[in-house]
């Protein structure tokens, strides 16, 4: 890694960043924080790879499409899918990652509560340890203790293959299970997200049931609820998943530094729509409690109108958009800059 440049906390800021990720924004003796720069490069080969890895089996769902039309797949397949996509992937990123990982807004009950069911139904787990493995992998980030970071076998190309393995599924398998009660004790106490987190087994079942019945209703047929079954539950919730898991591994592996990290995280552009806008990553790194993700000019992030929307409809306050000055401190100085600083 090349020489790492310094970010100027202000002392509100560690202690806020401090509360939120434990130890690790531990600022060194002059008050400065190590960041990393984005500016070391990956080769073209291990890029292909990677490509490879995550490209495929999209690919081969988006051609399994025309060979099973008109027999194996119909509209209201596809219609249930991407309204069961779009509300499981949101509980995600607007539930699970943006308010209970890391507040970036105060919702009435009925928001959290709406928002905790639809994380649920991604099938990710319970939502107290889908926040403690998060947090984890922020007060970490591609250091010693990340619970999924595609550089824990280092930077050859063999060591990155492992890597990206790792971060994107094979850290699900890891023995080493990340304390709840450590990183998450505020959802423990909250009475709401305890009884919620109980009942996810019935989650579950809603998730990977419903969307049968309603095909099933929609085509008036058994055939119309199988299919349904096969595209809108568990091609759907296989879908999702991968989104997820690609914001771990492509997200630390691939994209842009326009702000200093202490991590590998980059914004990769054509992941944005499918992930709701999760893969300005680069900038979510850099500045973990923003309620918007896609901060620059044209970056679409759908999680960040959604709550737009619930803020105007005075369901949600407090939300932490992002700041002007705050975004530029953290950015990346242009190459030539650095030296005259
Ligand atoms: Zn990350
Ligand atoms: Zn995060």
């Amino acid at each position: 890694m090349t020489a790492t440049p310094d970010i100027k906390y202000t002392a509100a800021e560690l202690a806020e960043e401090q509360a939120l990720t434990g130890q690790a924004y531990a600022a060194r003796e002059d008050g400065n924080v190590p960041m990393f720069n984005g500016e070391d490069k990956q080769t073209l080969a291990e890029r292909i790879t990677v490509g490879i890895f995550v490209g495929v089996p999209l690919v081969a769902v988006l051609f399994a499409i025309p060979f099973a039309w008109g027999w194996g797949i119909g509209w209201s397949d596809i219609a249930l899918s991407i309204i069961f996509f779009a509300i499981t992937a949101h509980g995600i990123t607007i539930g699970y990652h943006r308010l209970f990982t890391h507040g970036s807004f105060k919702p009435n009950r009925g928001v959290k509560i709406a928002l905790a069911i639809a994380g649920s139904l991604a099938i990710e787990g319970p939502v107290a340890r889908w926040v403690a493995d998060h947090r984890k992998h922020h007060a970490f980030s591609d250091q010693d203790g990340d619970p999924h970071s595609p550089w824990r076998y280092g930077d050859s190309t063999i060591g990155l293959i492992k890597g990206f393995l790792f971060a994107h599924m094979g850290w699900l398998f890891d023995v080493e299970q990340t304390p709840i009660s450590k990183y998450a004790p505020d959802l423990i106490k909250d009475k709401d997200i305890a009884r919620i987190s109980r009942l996810f087994p019935l989650w579950v079942a809603v998730s990977l049931i419903s969307p049968a019945v309603l095909g099933g209703l929609l085509t008036w047929s058994w055939h119309g609820a199988v299919t349904a079954f096969f595209w809108a539950s568990i091609i759907r919730v296989g879908m999702v998943h991968h989104v997820t898991w690609s914001i771990n591994s492509v997200c630390h592996v691939w994209g842009k530094h326009p702000f200093m990290t202490r991590d590998r995280a980059g914004n990769v552009a054509w992941l944005a729509i499918l992930s709701g806008g999760e893969s300005w990553h680069n900038l979510h790194h850099s500045d973990p409690t923003c309620a918007r993700h896609g901060v620059l000019r044209g970056q679409i992030d759908s999680s960040a109108r959604i709550i737009e929307l619930l803020e105007w409809f005075g369901w949600v306050s407090d939300v932490r958009w992002p700041k002007p000055e705050r975004l530029e401190a953290r950015r990346v100085a242009p190459r030539g800059e650095n030296a005259a600083a």
